[in-house]
Parts: structure tokens; sequence; C-alpha cells
């Protein structure tokens, strides 16, 4: 080994020794930050894991060599404190807007539903004051926090009333524990599903405590399966809508009018978990059918559950409505207290349903409603402007192309129905389909991989500015 490269060597690992030695500690650079103006408004705490950061960094640089400048104490806090101050700046919440152009309106990874304009009104209003949440303005005494949606939800649906808790697998456990605890509750196979995430509804079913006695076969359930059943221990018939698949083929199911007569028959009331449940007919608005709450406490259920964030476009909730006497004893439950819902939550249910009780054009002012109601023809008539502007901020080499689509209305509802949309098809020569997934993702447009290449929905996009982001093409 040659004598010079040896002597070098040391020389550089006194050097780094040296620069180790003159690092500052943390106090010493946390009255520096301190005195920044640019950190005033941070916390002790946050500038302490800041700095140690920050502080690592350099002393990893210095011992890979990467960091070879020798300085003096004084710059080196200075550089940790600036280093500080630029990492803060870009401490980004975790949670961040992104523009859902998957094509599926009601994405549960996405957040769901979009809420309408008096519903984020009402939340910010609750959210900056005390507000009548348990206290009833006119006597003065403890209010009941459901009162605030109770009515608007009877008058929708039909119910002689209603409650509301944090989602609708909680709705689904509070009703099945409220009502049937230690009992059976008879459900058919077929209907015995896995919403998002692998979470099975007969596990969170069984929390709840009741015995659930699946009858039938997975495509075909009849009436006689449910008669034969019914035993001193049954407490319930429970019916769940299938809302996120669709049993095709040789099937039968026994319909909620029929499960109502076999149950009134033998004393025994029907439940029904709906899933997205709507509030209205959706056919109206050009979107494809789903059962109507108000329809299924018509025909006879005691207890009908649904989520607040599905197709009635409102906060993530579980609403439980049925009969009085099944709705007090779920009041009464003490799970009931654990998993009520708190003031934004009912400000933004009690504001959504107002709209659907009062509101003169409600695709104008419900955005799942307006975003699900979209033509493919309203949808194309944005496309140009949307393909004008991606392919502006792809630049060369990119080929954006108007293509058609079809988009899902998500969280389960209504899996095989699909809406006619316009999608952009954004392909390169040589870039894969998530090469350039990843650099939308990077600026936060969501979109999906369609037959290996990538797609932008344009159903969710009301504007196509939102595409206006910079893209790091390289
Ligand atoms: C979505 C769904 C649930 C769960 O509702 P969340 O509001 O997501 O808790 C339960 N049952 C059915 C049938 C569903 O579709």
């Amino acid at each position: 080994m040659p004598k010079h490269s040896r002597k070098n060597r040391d020389a550089d690992a006194d050097k780094r020794a040296e620069s180790i030695r003159a690092l500052p500690q943390i106090d010493e650079c946390l009255r520096a930050a301190e005195a920044n103006p640019e950190l005033a408004r941070f916390g002790r705490s946050y500038l302490k894991v800041m700095l140690q950061r920050a502080q690592a960094e350099l002393r990893a640089a210095i011992l890979s060599g990467r960091d070879t400048h020798p300085r003096a104490r004084d710059t080196l806090i200075d550089a940790i404190v600036r280093e500080v101050a630029r990492a803060a700046a870009a401490d980004e919440p975790v949670l961040e807007p992104v523009v859902n152009a998957t094509g599926v309106v009601l994405h549960t990874n996405l957040g769901r539903a979009i809420l309408a304009e008096p519903a984020i009104e009402a939340v910010e209003m609750a959210a900056r004051s005390a507000v009548n949440l348990e206290y009833d303005l006119e006597t003065g005494g403890r209010g009941d926090r459901d009162s605030i949606v109770e009515d608007e939800i009877c008058a929708l649906t039909g119910a002689e009333g209603a409650t509301v808790v944090n989602n609708n697998a909680a709705a689904v456990v509070l009703a099945l524990n409220s009502l049937a605890e230690g009992r059976e509750v008879i459900v058919s196979r077929g209907e015995m599903i896995e919403i998002g995430g692998s979470f099975r509804l007969p596990d969170v079913m069984a929390k709840s405590g009741a015995i659930l006695r699946e009858v039938g076969t997975t495509n075909r359930t009849h009436p006689r399966d449910y008669a034969d059943a019914i035993g001193t221990e049954t407490a319930l018939l429970l019916k769940v809508h299938p809302s996120n698949y669709r049993v095709v083929g040789f099937t039968s199911e026994v319909t909620l009018e029929d499960l109502v007569e076999i149950g009134r028959a033998r004393g025994i009331d029907v439940m029904e978990d709906l899933g997205a449940g709507a509030l209205i007919d959706l056919t109206e608005y050009g979107i494809p059918r789903e059962p109507i709450v108000r329809e299924r406490i018509a025909a006879g259920a005691a207890v009908v559950t649904f989520s607040g964030d599905k197709l009635l476009g409102g906060p993530q909730a579980g609403v439980i409505v049925g009969r009085r006497a099944a709705i007090e004893r779920i009041k009464r439950n003490p799970l009931k207290r654990a998993l009520r819902c708190d003031k934004l939550t009912l400000a933004a249910l009690a504001a959504t349903m107002r709209l659907y009780l009062r509101s003169r054009d409600l695709r104008k002012e419900l955005p799942t409603l307006r975003i699900l109601g979209r033509s493919a023809s309203e949808i194309a008539s944005i496309a140009p402007r949307a393909r004008e502007i991606v392919a502006e901020r792809l630049g060369a080499g990119y080929i954006v192309e108007i293509v058609d689509a079809s988009s899902q209305v998500g969280s389960g509802a209504m899996p095989v129905e699909e809406l006619k949309s316009v999608a952009l098809r954004v392909t390169h020569p040589e870039k894969s389909a998530s090469a350039i997934t990843a650099m939308f993702r990077r600026a936060r447009i969501i979109g999906r991989v369609l037959d290996d290449s990538f797609h932008l929905d344009l159903r969710t996009i009301e504007d196509p500015a939102v595409f206006a982001v910079k893209l790091e093409t390289d």
C-alpha cells in the first residue's frame, strides 16, 4: 500500500473525529432555535426532536465522508437550526387533500362521501363553538343528542324512532347486542359477507354476543329454512343486503316481505342491515336502484341499519331506525354510550338530512348525488379541457387520450352496475403504468391502472383545474 495514501486516510479520520467533537449539544442548538423567528411558533419538545434528527443527519454525513468541511461550532449550530427551519416548513400534516380520479365515487380509502356545503358549515360552527348537544334550550334540562337528527331521520324513513352511532358496523353490533345478546339470530349463509379491509360481517356480529345461526346454502335459501330454524332461543331474523357482490345464476333468496311474514307468525322481529341504504329513489337521478330505507320500514322490518357516508352522502355514521320499542332498548344499552357520535358528526348528519327534506334541487347541493348522477356526455364535456391541462403539464413524450370508461359507486354499493364515464388515458412509450401512477401520486392525484395503462376517470372531477399541478416528469 503506497505510503501517502495511508497518510491521507489518517488525516481524513482525524478531520472526521475533530468535526464530530465539534458537533454542538442539543441544548445549545435549542437555545439558538428558540431565538430564531421562523421557529418561534413551535414547542420545545417538537424542536428537540427535529434538532436531534438534524444533528444525527449531520453526524452521519461527516462519518460517511459526505460532509468534509471542518467547521466552527457556531457555524454547525447555524447549519442545524437552518435545516430544522426548512424541515419544519416542509412538515405537512399526514392527512392531505388528494384528487380522486379513480372512478370510484365513494372510495373508502379516500374517505368516502364529500360533504354538502351546509354540512361543512355545520361542522365548522360546531367545531368553533359550544353547542346544545345534550341541552334542552327550552327547559334548561338535559337533552338527548339523538334528538338533533331523530325527527329528520324519522320523517325521511317513516320509522318511529332512530339513533346514530359511529358507523354502520357499530350500528349492527349495537342493535344485535341490544336485541339478541346470548340468543340466536337466524341469517342466510348467502348473506354472510366480508366487507372492505377483510372484515367479515359474521365476525363483527359475533362480537355482539348474539349467536349467529346460518341457514340455507351460499346460492339458495328458502322460506322454510328460516321457519325450520326458529326455536325458543330465536331472538331475531336478520337480513343483510349483499351490497358488495351479487349471487347470480341458480339462486333464490327470501324477500324481506316473506321474512316479516314468517317472523310475524312466530312473534319474531326482522332486522335488516342495508349497508348503503338510499333515502330516496336514486333512479330519478340516473343512478341504478338501491333499496330505499323507507320501503324496508314499510315492508315491516323492526330495525334497519345503514351508513351515513355511503349513498346518503353524509359523514361517517351508522344510522339505526325502526320501531319505538326496539330503538328505546338500543338507546338504553350501555354500549350505545361507547359508540355514540360526537358533535361534529351529528352536526354534519343533521345538515345533510335537512337537505334531503328541504332542498329544491338536491342534485345540485349534495355532491354524492351530483357526481353519481353525471351522465357520460356531461363528463365528456370537460374532457378536452382536462386533456389539455394534463398534456401541457406532462410535456413531450406522453400521450394523453380521451377514452370511454366505467366508474363505480364504491363502498360496496351496486357492485355490478357500472356508471358510464370518460377518462384520460396517459401513456408513454418508455414508461410503465406503475411509474406514471407513482408520478401522479406524488402530485396527490390518484388514478387507476386499467389494461396496463394509467387512467384518470373524470366522473369525480368537476373542475379540470385540479390537474394544474407540478408533475415531476423525470
Ligand atoms: C358497508 C357495510 C357495512 C359497514 O358499514 P360502515 O359504515 O362502513 O361501518 C355493514 N354492512 C353492509 C351490508 C355494508 O355494505
